[in-house]
């Protein structure tokens, strides 16, 4: 870093200065006073300004720093929640050094430690929150943000790298100059053959949960052991995987299970949460709840299977809510998927799910359960759902949530209501309150057919078929889109 060490700048001066400028509140001052004791090489760089994220994981910091030039750059700075693994800490860091700094993906310009404190400086990107924006954004808006983010996922795929937790929130957006940025590897996880040593090792060392670990930075050998067994699950291993409770709030009706044939590779979806082999159960009890809505004794003493689960349920893909132990790099381009829907229908977060069960039950009710459990079916699950939902067009869905059309019965009437129950009846929150002026200046009366076929492709069920981002980057879509505008 080229910053000119500056001795006097020290914190108990900004505190003072951001006091009198009554800018900020006292809590945060407290947070950056903080941060200032626990590296105090910090306050010889950096002028700390204001908190501008703060996670389970971490907390940002937007700070200026005096370069060598005298000019004076905005920097962020990442600070990781002590407790968080040495190892994610340290993949993390490399995910953004190797693969960051280029092509929508955030770089990184120095990292500081000491102790487990480690703080991350990155360029800092001004940029708006998507769910103020949302409604606002015109088709080509959207159009370029999604071709953004394909690129970034296009960028970090060819190392390796599945990210996991693909939201708005992690890819930046400044909507005046047309930046893009990708950030927060904090659970990205490597394909088997990834280019980033670190996540390899993770992948090796088992630390591959994404739950990113709160209270132990140990991890006792014994329980990797165990976990190591179902890295590779065998068919034998498996047991029936069921969807339940949860789900019947919203499929309240009982109807037939057209015929669904049992497998033999059927997988515990219990919500018990301790990680062992499930085949240890099953060789020696029968089930008698399989196919039915309600979870036998047996189940209810299975242990949870385990598998990647990284990321915000509303975005999860279909195997991740499933647990499929073998993920890829498609589950970043579902949740892409999420998002388009998201910003053609207007409505952000387009999926509210507080958990995996609910998340499922929402994605079927836009892509169908026949379809939905026959994926599942493909990648070794079984999911028993009590009423069967059609797959809904998606023009129709996104054209009638933005308010370009009315419910004309090609939806089912329940949807808004248990899709989005706070936005029943209010207009606020749609896109009808713009006029049809409005709405056509920023394009969307003339909505192309091949925005809803990538949207297809991005919400396949299955991800063996789902489209790869390079794939995306070349959808017809695109046609009119050359480097000039990238
Ligand atoms: P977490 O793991 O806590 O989610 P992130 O890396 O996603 O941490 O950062 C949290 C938030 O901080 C982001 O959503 C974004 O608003 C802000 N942020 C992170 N990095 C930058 C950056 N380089 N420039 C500007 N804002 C950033
Ligand atoms: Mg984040
Ligand atoms: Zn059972």
């Amino acid at each position: 870093m080229e910053a000119v060490p500056n001795q006097q700048r020290n914190s108990l001066q900004n505190v003072e200065k951001n006091k009198a400028k009554n800018k900020i509140p006292n809590d945060v001052e407290m947070d950056i006073e903080n941060l200032y004791e626990i590296l105090p090489q910090l306050s010889q760089i950096f002028r700390i300004i204001d908190k501008i994220g703060e996670g389970t994981f971490s907390s940002v910091y937007l700070a200026e720093a005096q370069m060598n030039d005298g000019s004076r750059r905005m920097f962020a700075l990442k600070h990781l929640i002590p407790t968080s693994q040495p190892m994610r800490i340290a993949a993390e860091l490399q995910c953004l050094t190797v693969a960051g700094g280029t092509e929508n993906v955030m770089g990184v310009t120095y990292c500081f430690r000491k102790e487990h404190h480690v703080v991350i400086v990155m360029p800092y990107m001004e940029h708006q929150a998507i769910g103020e924006i949302a409604g606002s954004l015109a088709f080509e808006e959207v159009k370029h943000y999604i071709f953004h983010l394909l690129k970034a996922l296009s960028h970090i795929h060819k190392f390796g790298i599945i990210h996991r937790d693909i939201k708005p929130t992690n890819f930046l957006y400044n909507r005046q100059k047309k930046e893009y940025a990708l950030v927060d590897f904090g659970l990205a996880q490597g394909t088997t053959d990834t280019q980033i040593e670190l996540l390899k090792e993770l992948l090796e060392s088992r630390c591959v949960f994404g739950e990113r670990n709160l209270n132990n930075t140990n991890t006792k050998p014994s329980v990797e052991k165990v976990e190591g067994q179902l890295l590779k699950p065998n068919k034998e291993e498996a047991v029936p995987c069921k969807i339940v409770s949860t789900k019947r709030r919203l499929v309240p009706v009982r109807a037939p299970l057209n015929g669904q044939a049992q497998k033999d590779t059927p997988v515990t979806l219990t919500l018990s949460a301790q990680k062992l082999n499930p085949a240890a159960v099953c060789q020696t009890l029968t089930c008698s709840c399989y196919m039915t809505d309600r979870i036998c004794n047996v189940c209810l003493s299975r242990k949870q299977q385990v598998a990647p689960r990284a990321g915000t349920p509303g975005f999860r893909a279909p195997e991740v809510l499933t647990k499929c132990p073998n993920q890829g790099t498609a589950i970043d381009m579902w949740s892409a998927g999420v998002i388009l829907l998201s910003l053609l229908s207007g409505r952000y977060p387009f999926f509210k799910a507080s958990d995996d069960l609910i998340a499922l039950a929402q994605i079927m009710t836009i892509r169908g359960s026949k379809e939905t459990i026959e994926a599942a079916n493909k990648f070794g699950k079984s999911i028993v759902c009590s009423q069967e939902l059609p797959r809904l067009n998606l023009r129709i869905l996104c054209e009638t949530l933005r308010g370009l059309r009315t419910c004309d019965g090609s939806l089912p009437a329940e949807f808004q209501v248990s899709h989005h129950p706070t936005d029943a009846g209010s207009a606020a929150n749609r896109g009808s309150l713009r006029s049809d002026e409005e709405l056509q200046e920023m394009g969307w009366y003339k909505v192309p057919d091949e925005v809803y076929d990538l949207l297809d492709k991005l919400l396949d069920l299955n991800p063996e078929t789902r489209i790869t981002a390079v794939m995306a980057l070349q959808h017809p879509l695109f046609n009119d889109m050359t480097d000039s505008l990238m």
